[in-house]
């Protein structure tokens, strides 16, 4: 264990290998900066990068490289000023809601939103004293009236599960600026390529990366874009706290899906549409709500919102009711039978026997979900591959 008098000792070079710059050249992916923390050669740059989201990086819980990365690229699509991306959807809608709530501030939430989010809407209600009332978010007057002077945010999903309920944003969102309430829109089942709220006026927009952003079912991840820095730095700040930060691998992947984000938009509508149209036509299928269809009850509202594909998700109702649906969910092969969607991939989902077991049939019609409901999440493959699967499941369905 001797070492020349100037080179440190094996211990030491062990615990500092060399670093190899890339000069000349330029990687052609994104590299992934997994490394949380961040050295200065400048005392006074390190004293600038504890002032906010944009000095250097120094600890990866308030900002990485690879991270950014991603958030830009969100943000960008979304035409925000920027984003922040959280551990998962869930990280991302917290972290804002936290941010710009109080106790005694008042939410008007549409009444048929994700799962997990009218959890935690109810959690605040009940344990931090935030009230919450639901509108069905059909009618901008209905959401008016739902206004108190202590209300401070507007909470709306641009495509409702599984209900496929699509609300007029920007009538909802101009009902929020008359009244100086924040917007906040959860575009994940839309994606930046088929609707950009911002446009639309909304202030903040959330999504779960884990579904179309990602678009492979292999990462958790979250984003929330902002349509001013004031916000961004608000809710930035108060997430550093929270801790639901991305990690820079798995932003690594949102990123490396999110190449192809639109050529698979594209296909999942397209073949959405293809679908919902052979399922309409089957004796077995009672009714299909997909908003591309021009019976949809918002058929006209989401063509306007979403003039180049009205998303990948659709539902029907399966003639035999629940033990119908059961059947059905049981039959399938191709498509998967899991409770997400936004991956290449298709899946399949009964919610009256799974995520929505614990209601009886009141409580299920009342959410919008009939017995023999089934949940169709539409991957990339050849349609003509699904519908034969699809075809083969509703024949035992009858
Ligand atoms: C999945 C989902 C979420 C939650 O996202 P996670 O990444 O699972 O935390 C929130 N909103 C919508 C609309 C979702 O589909």
């Amino acid at each position: 264990m001797t070492s020349p008098q100037d080179r440190p000792h094996a211990e030491t070079r062990t615990v500092h290998p060399p670093v190899v710059e890339v000069a000349g050249s330029r990687p052609v992916g994104v590299p992934i900066y997994q490394g949380h923390l961040f050295a200065f050669d400048d005392a006074d740059v390190m004293a600038e990068a504890f002032g906010g989201p944009d000095g250097a990086f120094f600890y990866s819980r308030l900002g990485n490289p690879t991270v950014r990365t991603l958030e830009e690229a969100v943000a960008d699509l979304e035409g925000g000023v920027a984003g922040l991306a959280a551990a998962s959807g869930m990280g991302a809608i917290n972290a804002v809601l936290l941010a710009v709530l109080r106790t005694g501030d008042h939410v008007v939430a549409q009444d048929c939103l994700y799962g997990a989010t009218i959890g935690m809407l109810d959690d605040l209600a009940e344990r931090w004293g935030v009230e919450v009332t639901y509108v069905s978010g059909t009618d901008p007057e209905e959401a008016r009236a739902a206004l108190r002077p202590n209300t401070r945010v507007l909470y709306l999903e641009t495509i409702a599960n599984p209900t496929t309920q699509v609300v007029d944003l920007p009538a909802l969102i101009a009902v929020a600026k008359d009244a100086g309430v924040l917007s906040v829109v959860d575009n994940t089942f839309a994606s930046p390529i088929l609707c950009r709220p911002i446009a639309h006026g909304a202030d903040v927009v959330v999504h779960s990366a884990t579904k179309y952003l990602g678009g492979h079912s292999d990462v958790l991840g979250g984003v929330a874009v902002f349509a001013t820095e004031e916000l961004r730095r608000k809710v930035w700040h108060y997430a550093a706290e929270l801790g639901a930060s991305a990690d820079p691998f798995a932003s690594w992947l949102t990123v490396r899906g999110m190449q192809t984000l639109a050529l698979r938009m594209r296909r999942h509508c397209d073949n959405a549409l293809d679908l919902a149209g052979r399922l309409a036509g089957h004796p077995a299928v009672a009714a299909v709500r997909y908003p591309g269809l021009p019976d949809h009850p918002d058929h006209e509202v989401a063509v306007r919102l979403m003039p180049d594909g009205q998303g990948g998700v659709l539902s029907f109702d399966l003639a035999g009711g629940r033990q119908a649906g059961a059947a059905f969910a049981g039959a399938v092969r191709l498509a998967a039978l899991t409770p997400s969607f936004g991956g290449v991939k298709t899946y399949v989902l009964h919610p009256a026997s799974t995520s929505h077991r614990m209601l009886g049939d009141e409580q299920l019609r009342a959410a919008g979900i009939g017995a023999g409901t089934i949940r169709l999440a539409v991957g990339i493959e050849h349609p003509d591959d699904l519908w034969a699967d699809l075809d083969q499941a509703l024949a035992k369905a009858t």
